[in-house]
This record gives structure tokens, C-alpha cells and sequence, in this order.
């Protein structure tokens, strides 16, 4: 990583937030319990400094995707649950074991593969089934699940945990597809009465009690990211960016900015350069349409976005502050994640997995949660 003079912008993540947004939402579905999903490095937060934030204010189950992704966890989080959502990969059954994690099982042949590791090596694997209500990406299509039902025989050499199921449009509540799949998994459910279930993401746990089941799986939510699509957000923002200008220029006549030509500008306008551009995920969407504040005055960004560098219009600042090395917010307090999201046509999480690695990462806050 970068030091902090070296790097083009910082990137601040407050792990006290995150545990705050963790709490709020663990208070909120209780007697269930709340999980924290820690896929994709934590959204991009980092997920060996966000887990064990996790796991020490309470969290006991963790959701990661890939196995790869348990086994770099596993030792920094004694203890708890980690559970691998797309299963176990062909060939890879040993490495749940070996490692202690929860296999989501999504197809008859994973089911098939982790129970005869289990039987075979006389070490029963944790396993949670994932029964598809209408997602339609992984998981057990209720025929399959009555059929495992039907044959227990088919999980022994598993030690099944819980069954699970996804939603695709818990962050619209109106939509009829919510209903369709709450009813779908409880009769999922109805075929393994003894599991506890989990349902619902960082939106589904909004969708009241009747989705909390016994497990909630959030991770959007957690990182600030509001689970509302039309409603204030009710989490703590979680991540500040914020980039240092590089140069100042005003120009004397009309002229246009960057590459491509696509903005001009009139004469007397000035323009702030920083050392961030879409290989640190600043997205080239944003060309022409993002915009960033100074002290909380708003920037507009001019012309496209490059590689390495992004320009804006800072002729709104007083002249102490279009300076170099003055900094431009570019996430912070007065522009939220989903804000930028929306500018560049995409949704908060994309915005959050995409922050690069070339910025300075400063964790705080942990110590000052309660
Ligand atoms: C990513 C994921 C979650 C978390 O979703 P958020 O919308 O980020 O809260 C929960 N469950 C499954 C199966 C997922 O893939």
C-alpha cells in the first residue's frame, strides 16, 4: 500500500461505523441473529480488518463466496462460522473440512460430492442447503430439495445446519416477486422442518419480520450502503475518498478538457486536477456526470475520465481552496456512495468492490465503538 504522501487520494473506512451498522441491524431482527457477509475483501473494505471488527463486537457467522476466500479468513476468526456461498468447487470437498468452513450446497451434484467426502473420510462436513425460490442463479430447484427430503440417506456424511434461500428484489418492496418467494420458502422449508432458515440480505431484513427467519446474511447495509431504494438510509456512511489536487489550471479562453474533446469550458474557468481515474475504480461513467465537493462546495467533474486522472470545475471555490494539495472529496458527507453510484449508472456495491489499490487505506473508529 501506498504511504499517505505517496498516494493519489485516501480512502478512510471507518470500522466503527461498520460495527455500529452491524448492531443496528442485529437489534433490529432480534430474537434472530444477524451474519455479516464478507465477500469480495469486504465489499472492497478489506475484510481482514472488517471480519474480526465483526466477530468482536458479537457476529458469529460470516458469508463469504469462494473457498479461497474462507481459508484466508479462517485464522484470523477462531471460533465462528464461515460459510462458502457458491459451494465446493470439484475436487476441493477436503478444504471445507480441513479448514473447518460451511459448505452452501446450491446443486444435487455438491450435495452428492461433500456427503460422500464425509461418509468416506468419517468427518461429517457443515453444510447449509440453498433452495432457489425464484432467483433462478444457484441453488436447489424445489423438486431437487423434495427429492433430498425424500432420501435422507443422500445427507448423511453432512452435518446440515440450515437451509437458505435468496431474494432478487428485496430492495423494491412492492414487488409481487418478495411474496412469491417467502411462499416458495416455506414450503422449502416445510420439507426440512428441523433447520433453522435464513432468507433475507441487507434489503429483505427491511421487509419486516415475516423475512428475518433465524439467520439474516447483510453486507451492503453494513457498509453503508443504503437497503432503501426510495427511503432515507438508515445505516452510517462507512467510506470517505478523498483526493489531493494535483495541479490547477484556468483557462484564459473557451477551450475543451481531456480526452475526446467531449467538454468545453468558457474562458476564466478553472480546473483541478487529482491523481484518481478508473483503474482505481473512479468509473469512466462518470465522465461529464460526477461530481465531488470541496469543504462541502460542490466540483462538477469535466470531460472523461482517464486511467490515472480526473478533472474538475473548481470555479465555484474561494482562491484558498482551488490549490494544490487541497483536498476534494470525491465519497464523503456531502456525496454518499449510492450518490456517486447514481451519477455513474450503477448501484452502491459496484462502486464499493471496484475501489482500487492504489489509494491510501486509513482504518478507524473501531475503538470507538461502545
Ligand atoms: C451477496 C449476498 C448477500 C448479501 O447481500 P446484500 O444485498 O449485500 O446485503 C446475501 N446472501 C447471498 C446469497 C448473497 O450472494
Amino acid at each position: 500500500m501506498p504511504t499517505e504522501a505517496q498516494a493519489g487520494a485516501i480512502l478512510t473506512i471507518d470500522l466503527g461505523a461498520i460495527v455500529a451498522n452491524w448492531r443496528l441491524l442485529a437489534e433490529r431482527v432480534r430474537p434472530a441473529r444477524c451474519a455479516a457477509v464478507v465477500k469480495a475483501d469486504a465489499y472492497g473494505l478489506g475484510a481482514n480488518q472488517v471480519a474480526p471488527a465483526l466477530a468482536a463486537a458479537g457476529c458469529r457467522t460470516f458469508f463469504v463466496a469462494h473457498i479461497a476466500e474462507a481459508i484466508a479468513l479462517r485464522p484470523l476468526l477462531p471460533g465462528v462460522a464461515i460459510a462458502v456461498l457458491h459451494g465446493p468447487p470439484p475436487s476441493a470437498e477436503a478444504d471445507f473440512v480441513a479448514h473447518g468452513v460451511t459448505a452452501v450446497l446450491n446443486t444435487p451434484d455438491q450435495v452428492a460430492r461433500l456427503a460422500a467426502h464425509g461418509r468416506a473420510t468419517g468427518h461429517a462436513c457443515p453444510a447449509i442447503l440453498h433452495v432457489d425460490t425464484g432467483m433462478n442463479r444457484l441453488g436447489l430447484a424445489a423438486a431437487e430439495a423434495a427429492a433430498l427430503a425424500d432420501d435422507p440417506h443422500r445427507l448423511s456424511g453432512l452435518d446440515v445446519r440450515a437451509a437458505m434461500s435468496h431474494l432478487a428484489c428485496a430492495d423494491d418492496p412492492g414487488h409481487p416477486l418478495n411474496e412469491t418467494q417467502l411462499g416458495a420458502f416455506a414450503s422449502a422449508r416445510a420439507l426440512f422442518p428441523r433447520l433453522p432458515a435464513s432468507l433475507a440480505n441487507s434489503s429483505g431484513i427491511f421487509l419486516g419480520q415475516g423475512f428475518h427467519f433465524d439467520l439474516v446474511r447483510p453486507g451492503a447495509a453494513l457498509y453503508g450502503v443504503n437497503p432503501h431504494r426510495d427511503q432515507g438510509n438508515p445505516m452510517r456512511a462507512a467510506v470517505g475518498l478523498a483526493a489531493p489536487i494535483l495541479q490547477v489550471r484556468r483557462v484564459d479562453s473557451s477551450q475543451t478538457v481531456g480526452y475526446g474533446a467531449t467538454a468545453r469550458v468558457p474562458g476564466g474557468t478553472r480546473l483541478a486536477t487529482v491523481a484518481v481515474g478508473y483503474a482505481d475504480g473512479y468509473l469512466r461513467a462518470l465522465g461529464n456526470r460526477g461530481t465531488a465537493t470541496v469543504g462541502g462546495i460542490g466540483v462538477p467533474l469535466v470531460g472523461r475520465v482517464s486511467m490515472d486522472l480526473a478533472t474538475f470545475d473548481v470555479s465555484a471555490l474561494p482562491d484558498d481552496l482551488a490549490r494544490p494539495g487541497v483536498a476534494i472529496d470525491l465519497i464523503g458527507p456531502h456525496h454518499s456512495i449510492d450518490a456517486l453510484a447514481d451519477e455513474g449508472g450503477t448501484i452502491g456495491y459496484e462502486i464499493l468492490t471496484a475501489l482500487g489499490r492504489r489509494y491510501h487505506r486509513r482504518y478507524g473508529g473501531a475503538a470507538a465503538a461502545p
